[in-house]
């Protein structure tokens, strides 16, 4: 309970972030202007923030809200079709109570899982820029903070996979001598937590088959299963090694560009 009034606290202070007056403006317009098919809907139209069980294992970590999904409904990845793929995917592993997510008061409740973006404002053309990323990485670090239980975090894409290589540097449970690269079904063992690296949910990548249903059901249970259960490298928490570790902010975000 408490732990969901701190992460309710870190919500109503993400909305009203302005740090990037790009894509602050960006979202204002789009929710302005509209989507012809939602003219008659109210857009959220600013910072989306995460979502799901605050005691989750698993962590889910896009790229940024849609423009006409999250930055219309205000839930993170809701009403657009990548939404709908990753909330089925969700719905069959029994985490998610309903298959589709439509707007915050849906009814939708997750179990075991939290689900929020490295970038927490729509950029144009689902491309933010490496300034952007960075000043958005705040949020990150504490919403980490937060989810204490947090031992598997899923990087959906390239961009969400630097930011969770950043975060978990910044934390001090990073432990690799070179940098790991993305893949889909890539995994990493950072102290207390197992990270692992699918492609993005996005229609770019589900419509041409490069990430099937299949894939991705496989994917998420391999997370489920290592988030129920802790392998000797994830039984020590990321908070607990972030105490005994220093905090460092050495390693920047890449290039920007929606990665497969
Ligand atoms: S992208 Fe992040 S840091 Fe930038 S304005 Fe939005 S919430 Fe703030």
């Amino acid at each position: 309970m408490v732990k969901r009034h701190v992460l309710q606290a870190l919500e109503a202070r993400l909305v009203r972030c302005r740090r990037c007056p790009r894509l602050v403006a960006w979202c204002q317009e789009v929710a302005r202007e509209k989507r012809r098919s939602y003219a008659h809907e109210s857009y959220w139209g600013k910072p989306v923030p995460g979502f799901g069980d605050p005691e989750a294992a698993m962590w889910m970590l896009g790229l940024a809200p849609g423009a006409h999904g999250a930055n219309r409904t205000g839930r993170v990845f809701t009403g657009d079709r990548s939404g709908d793929f990753l909330y089925s995917a969700l719905h069959r592993l029994g985490l998610a109570s309903q298959a589709h997510s439509v707007g915050r008061d849906d009814g939708m409740r997750l179990k075991d899982v939290w689900i929020s973006a490295a970038v927490r404002c729509a950029p144009p053309g689902n491309k933010p820029q490496p300034d952007e990323i960075e000043a958005c990485a705040d949020w990150l670090d504490r919403e980490c903070a937060a989810l204490t239980r947090a031992r598997v975090w899923v990087a959906l894409g390239g961009i969400a996979w630097d930011a969770a290589l950043d975060l978990a540097q910044r934390r001090g449970i990073a432990r690799f001598a070179a940098r790991p690269k993305f893949a889909h079904g890539a995994q990493v063992e950072l102290a207390g937590v197992h990270l692992l690296g699918s492609y993005h949910v996005s229609q770019q990548n589900t419509f041409t088959g490069r990430l099937t249903p299949q894939m991705f059901d496989a994917l998420l249970a391999r997370a489920h299963q290592l988030a129920r259960s802790p392998t000797r490298a994830a039984s020590e928490s990321p908070t607990d090694a972030a105490r005994s570790a220093p905090r460092s902010r050495s390693a920047r975000p890449r290039g920007p560009g929606r990665s497969p």
